[in-house]
């Protein structure tokens, strides 16, 4: 855990937070500035900073992010008429929070 690290906090239970999905070793909420009707982060436990520092053994985490997001999707109703997934990486890939993390976006139609 990373003190200074607001989703550590999250993860942690420090900030009060409807999870929508946990496991052993990611949670999953609702973004806190939702940019469409349906906007769900889905971070892992582990503080990696970014993709940029992602490990070879940590790579099928980002594939068990994805199936989990399907099943939120589902849960929200959007999984058939479509979703997008999202990484940010670095301050110019608009990563503000420097916790790896999974936006699910959807439920209205995305350029
Ligand atoms: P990034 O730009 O790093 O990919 O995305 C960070 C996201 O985290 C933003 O969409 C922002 O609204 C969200 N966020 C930042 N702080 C909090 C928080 O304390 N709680 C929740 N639920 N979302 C947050
Ligand atoms: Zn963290």
């Amino acid at each position: 855990m990373a003190t200074d690290c607001v989703f550590c906090k999250i993860v942690a239970g420090e900030i009060p937070t409807q999870f929508l999905y946990q496991d052993d070793e990611m949670v999953a909420f609702p973004d806190i500035h939702p940019l469409t009707p349906v906007h769900i982060l889905i971070v892992p436990k582990k503080h990696i900073p970014s993709l940029l520092e992602m490990e070879q053994g940590e790579a099928p985490l980002i594939g068990r992010m994805a199936l989990v997001a399907k099943r939120l999707a589902k849960e929200k109703g959007i999984a058939e008429r479509g979703y997008r997934l999202v990484i940010n990486s670095g301050p110019e890939g608009g990563q503000v929070v420097p916790h790896l993390h999974m936006h699910l976006l959807g439920g209205k139609k995305l350029k």
